[in-house]
């Protein structure tokens, strides 16, 4: 078991800090007269503070999620979690995160932004985790390590024993991003916070959920991490309109399971039309609402789409995405007017 003790890894002037107590955290009750806030009682529908803590959305979450709401940060985003987790944990100029490439960007731009050190392991030629490598990179001022499972941009999950292997030896927070995770949910972790104390999952409703727009992001882990959390977060965070809408969407007839399994059935169609290509070398798996797709020419074909209106993504500048595009898994339209096009380029 690793030597986890959440009081020494949060940074010293978090754990001492007070927080800003806002006037809706210190009272919150109904039919009240509210002249706490210094809102406008003259006006209606979006003139009060939201609840700084979401308790109504945190229930339904809870409830689909199977997970106590204790348990439940949300955040602007997935995004925002990871930029505050960074904050509660790495001193700056002196800590250090671990990151798996090729992976998502914002880990490694959080750091940076937070004068936090980024030591990074490559993934191995089959985009798994390489644990003799991420064991001799840990050293003592190494507080959070990364891994996204499914992964952007390859599009694969990581292997759940690598992923065990390193909740029990890191005595830091192991932050497993899950942002795709509805697309093969099998494979999360979220039923395990009680095994691993050092555990954080982050969700999010911007991927199967189809609300990007809205911006809201969970994480999961202990209810200690979570109220560290808390503590440092901005007071009303997430606002009274996505609180509302995002419930409304969790506990009403949502068609969230039929439009994932669409995407999953329409991802199968898109790789196997994309394996037919002769510019296409190859196809990776995915267990993500996206495609990792090896060609001839990235930059040529990435330009060629553009021209026709198609915007994909050139990954061809990260480690072992050599002429790679990532393509998103779009509307049954949307995916025939991609291979129209490929067709045309590939045979005119
Ligand atoms: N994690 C991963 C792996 C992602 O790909 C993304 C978005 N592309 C995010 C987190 C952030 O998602 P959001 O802030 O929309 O929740």
């Amino acid at each position: 078991m690793s030597n986890f003790n959440l009081d020494n890894l949060v940074r010293d002037n978090i754990r001492s800090l007070a927080p800003y107590a806002s006037a809706r955290s210190e009272y919150s009750g109904q039919d009240v007269i509210y002249l706490d806030a210094n809102e406008n009682s003259l006006c209606s529908l979006y003139n009060r503070y939201p609840d700084p803590l979401q308790q109504q959305l945190k229930t339904a979450i809870a409830a689909i999620k199977n997970v106590r709401k204790e348990c439940i940060y949300l955040g602007n985003g997935s995004d925002e979690p990871i930029d505050l987790l960074i904050r509660s944990f790495c001193n700056p100029g002196r800590d250090n995160i671990l990151v798996f490439p090729p992976t998502y960007g914002m880990y490694e731009v959080s750091a940076q932004i937070n004068d936090v050190a980024v030591k990074k392991v490559n993934l191995t030629a089959d985009f798994q985790l390489d644990l003799p490598a991420i064991m001799q990179a840990i050293d003592a001022q190494t507080k959070l390590i990364f891994i996204c499972s499914p992964n952007n941009p390859t599009g694969n999950l990581i292997d759940a024993g690598s992923i065990q292997q390193l909740l029990e030896q890191f005595s830091g927070l192991v932050v497993l991003d899950e942002a795709y995770i509805d697309f093969n949910a099998s494979y999360s972790f979220l039923q395990q916070l009680d095994t691993y104390p050092n555990l954080v999952i982050l969700q999010t409703f911007s991927k199967a959920w189809g609300m990007a727009g809205l911006r809201l992001g969970m994480a999961f882990a202990s209810p200690q991490i979570i109220s560290v959390l808390n503590k440092v977060k901005a007071p009303y965070n997430i606002n009274a309109a996505v609180q509302q809408l995002a419930a409304q969407m969790i506990t009403g007839n949502t068609t969230v399971a039929e439009t994932t399994q669409q995407l999953i059935a329409a991802r199968t169609a898109l790789s196997a039309a994309l394996q037919a290509l002769p510019s296409v070398k190859k196809v990776y798996p995915s267990d993500a609402n996206f495609l990792l797709v090896q060609v001839d020419d990235a930059n040529a074909l990435h330009a060629y789409l553009k021209s026709k209106g198609i915007i994909v993504r050139n990954r061809s500048g990260m480690v072992l995405c050599d002429n790679c595009l990532r393509i998103t898994i779009g509307t049954a339209g949307e995916n025939r007017s991609l291979i129209t096009a490929l067709n045309a380029y590939t045979y005119a």
